[in-house]
Formats: C-alpha cells, structure tokens, sequence
C-alpha cells in the first residue's frame, strides 16, 4: 500500500499528527518535497515533538524514514533536530534514517538570501520562514546547488564550492552589497554539519524501490498544503516547491510507482501562516478566540497564525487538487467552544457570489468572505472515540463539510494526543 498524506488548505492542518496514528501500519514514511520551513507537532505516550525535516515516523523506531531527492537539507538544522529527538530518548541511527544522494543541500548563504530579500522587501515581504527555501529551490533549478551525495565525494567537493561561491557572491557582494561568503567557512560548516551524516546518506531510490516491489507499505508525508504549492497555490505567497499529491513518488525517488491513496488533512477552521490572501480571516475578538483556542502560532516560527472559519471554497479545491480518496477532519474539539460555527461558504469578487477558487493574486486579493453560521455543538467533545458520542450538531458539522467538498471523511481528530481521534469507516 502506497499512501501520501497531505494538506487541502495552507499547511498546518495537523499532518504530522495523523503521519504519527497512521504510520503504524506502514514500513517506511517518507518525506519528498520542501525542507526545515515546516512544522510537525506529534503528541503520544513518550511526549511532545515537534519536526521540521525528519518524517513524523521517526518516533516509532521500527520505522524506516527516508528523505527523498525532493527535499532541501538544512544540515546545521537536521544536526540539531536530530540532538534534540535524541535528547527526548528518541533514537536515530542509519538505517533508521536515510538521507537521498540526490537531496539538495540548503546552504548557510541560501538562509542570509532568504533574509536579505526579505528585508528588502520592507512591507511588501513575503513572510518567508527566512530558512533559505526559496533561495535553493531557484539555485536547484540554475542546477548550482550541492547535493548531499557530494559529501560523500571529498576530493570534488571544495572545487565545486568555490564554484558556487564565486558565482553566489555576484548576488551576495555585488546586489545586495553584503561582505561576501568564502569557501573556507562552507567548508567549514559542511565539516561540523554535514559529515556526520555521511552514514546516511545513500541510494534510497534502490531501498524505496526494493520496498515496493517486496509489497511494503510506503507512507508519503507531504508538508505544507494544497494552497501553498508553487503552481497552484496562492503565487507568490507559496511555498518553492509542489506539496500536492501527485508529486509525491518523484520527489520521494520512485517516479515508476502508483500511490494507492491519497488522504486529505483538513482542519475543521481555517488558519495561514505568513503574508498573503486569506479572504476568509476572522480579526478582532472573534479572531483572537479561535486562535487561542486552537494554539494557532506557528510550530517552526511561533509566529500568531491567522485564523478563519472553514472555507468552502478553498478546501474544495484544495481536495481535488490533492486528489483525495478520503480525509481526515482535524482539530474539531477546538470549536467546542462556539455558540454557533462560520463558516465561509463563498467568495464575492467584484459584486458576483464565486464558489471556484480563483487563479489569480488579484482575484484571490480581492475575494470577500460569504459567512453563514451552523449550529454550535456548545459542549466539549475531546474525550469522544466513537461516532455516537458526538452530539448531534457535530455530526450535522462533519456530514455538511463532507457534502461540501465532495470526499468522505474517515478520520475526525478530536485531540493532539495519538488516540484522540474517531474512525467513520
Ligand atoms: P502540520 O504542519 O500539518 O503537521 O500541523 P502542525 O503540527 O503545524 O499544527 C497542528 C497543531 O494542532 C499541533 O500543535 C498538533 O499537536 C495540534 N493538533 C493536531 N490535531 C489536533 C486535534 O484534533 N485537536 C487539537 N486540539 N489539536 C490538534
Ligand atoms: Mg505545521
């Protein structure tokens, strides 16, 4: 069984939690796409982690994890994840970690441009995570980046360096007017960050592809979500790279198989991180309930998360562009509070009601929320395990977001806790 689990709306939809219940019954889990600008907070019996490169797998050590060839590696961030798991009793040893020889390594110099841009930018900033993603996504496709199979190479190593260096510092020293980076302190940092990892690193298209063929279960954990990817998100407020479905088998290295299911993770409310549209945001105290109700600050920034009510339209697009076979509804006990629960149903863009999620920045900018309210379930439903449990206008809740976006929920979270949840079929 080839499973991907992925995000419908702007990340943070609670992947990492359903990767940790889920995986389980999977092999191996693998991460294909993005780097350390994600956050994962899984909540089980040994206590709460959270990871930005590492698979959500890494917790259960029977599991093999796997960075695959779509990632960006973060090497100063993956050593001190990885000493911080370690320090929580988790751990991580090859075998129990691969790293792809194809992966691209995120340099210090990708993080300094992440922030220089930024900076530059002033109040028209993107609400980049500064970690360096977009900077070596582009740098991948000029083909000048390292990939962590290089390490494994010493001898070409410090040539292809300088070669990147003397080309970076054109940006670096020449438009941004910064002092410029020198091979020696790259050398230097892929010496005391990357070399440790050198065990890791190895073929894990011929691990992935032995796995498939012996009939293993492959968990494929995207980051981010629907709305974030690169084509058909919300451009340019995305994400570098494809966190949709359909990318998964590429970026995890084995192009040739077919993915059985796709499990959507959907948050029963809507919230984003970071710049950008977002027309069903709810402000003031209304806003700030619901942010703190859920915890909405960012898992790998801290930053206060903008938070709405579940958009229709959005996560209706965000289902079929995932190609969800089903979903998990997560974070319903966090409307627990609520007399009655908004919803936005529809945009209005120019004066007309558009229940298709538009294309375009200006179209997306220019979108108006069409609110409607469903009945609360006014009590506290955590501690609910089975279908019957839940009161009525939950159920009401769940079978209308259901019919709304078109794709059977088998999942409902009701906790971060690993066995808060309700199984539907
Ligand atoms: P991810 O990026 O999609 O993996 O999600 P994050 O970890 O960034 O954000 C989800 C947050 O919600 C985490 O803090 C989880 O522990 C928490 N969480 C996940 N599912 C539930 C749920 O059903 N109820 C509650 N109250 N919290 C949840
Ligand atoms: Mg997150």
């Amino acid at each position: 069984m080839l499973t991907a689990i992925v995000g419908t709306n702007w990340g943070d939809e609670g992947k990492g939690r359903m990767v940790d219940l889920l995986s389980a019954d999977y092999d191996v889990v693998v991460r294909y796409q993005g780097g350390n600008n994600a956050g994962h907070t899984v909540v089980n019996d040994r206590g709460k982690f959270v990871m930005n490169l590492l698979p959500s797998g890494i917790l259960r050590p029977e599991t093999v994890n796997v960075l695959g060839p779509g990632m960006a590696v973060d090497l100063e961030h993956l050593f001190t994840e990885t000493e911080r798991l370690r320090a929580g009793a988790v751990g991580i040893e090859p075998g129990h970690l691969l790293l792809s020889e194809r992966a691209t390594v995120c340099l210090p110099y990708h993080k300094l441009l992440d922030g220089l841009e930024e900076d530059r930018l002033g109040d028209k900033k993107y609400g980049s995570t500064r970690r360096g993603i977009s900077p070596v996504y582009a740098d991948k496709y000029m083909k000048k980046t390292l990939r962590l199979g290089d390490l494994l190479h010493r001898d070409t190593l410090r040539r292809k360096v300088e070669d990147l260096v003397e080309w970076k510092n054109l940006v670096i020293e020449g438009g941004y007017r910064h002092p410029a980076v020198t091979a020696d302190e790259i050398m230097d940092w892929l010496e005391r960050f990357g070399l440790p990892f050198a065990g890791y690193v190895c073929d894990t298209t011929r691990v992935l592809s032995d796995a498939v063929e012996a009939g293993k279960n492959i968990l494929f954990e995207a980051q981010l979500g629907a709305l974030r990817d690169i084509d058909y998100g919300i451009y340019p407020y995305t994400s570098a790279t494809t966190t949709l479905a359909a990318y998964a088998t590429i970026g995890a290295g084995i192009p040739f198989a077919k993915i059985d299911r796709c499990v959507g993770i959907m948050k029963a409310y809507s919230s984003c991180v970071g710049e950008g549209p977002f027309a069903c945001e709810l402000f003031g105290e209304e806003g700030e309930a619901l942010r703190t109700a859920g915890g909405e600050y960012g898992a790998a920034t801290g930053r206060p998360r903008r938070v709405g009510g579940f958009d229709v339209t959005a996560s209706r697009y965000g289902v079929k562009m995932q190609g969800c076979s089903h979903l998990a509804l997560t974070k319903l006990d966090v409307l627990s509070y609520m007399d009655r629960i908004p919803v936005c149903v529809a945009y209005e863009i120019g004066g007309r009601r558009v229940e298709e999620f538009p294309a375009l920045i200006d179209d997306q900018n220019a979108a108006k929320p069409v609110y409607e309210y469903l009945p609360g379930f006014a009590c506290d439903i955590s501690g609910c395990r089975r279908w019957e449990d839940l009161p009525g206008a939950a159920r009401d809740y769940i079978r209308y977001i259901e019919k709304a976006v078109a794709c059977p929920i088998r999942y409902v979270s009701v906790g971060a806790e690993r066995d808060a949840y309700i199984q539907l079929f």
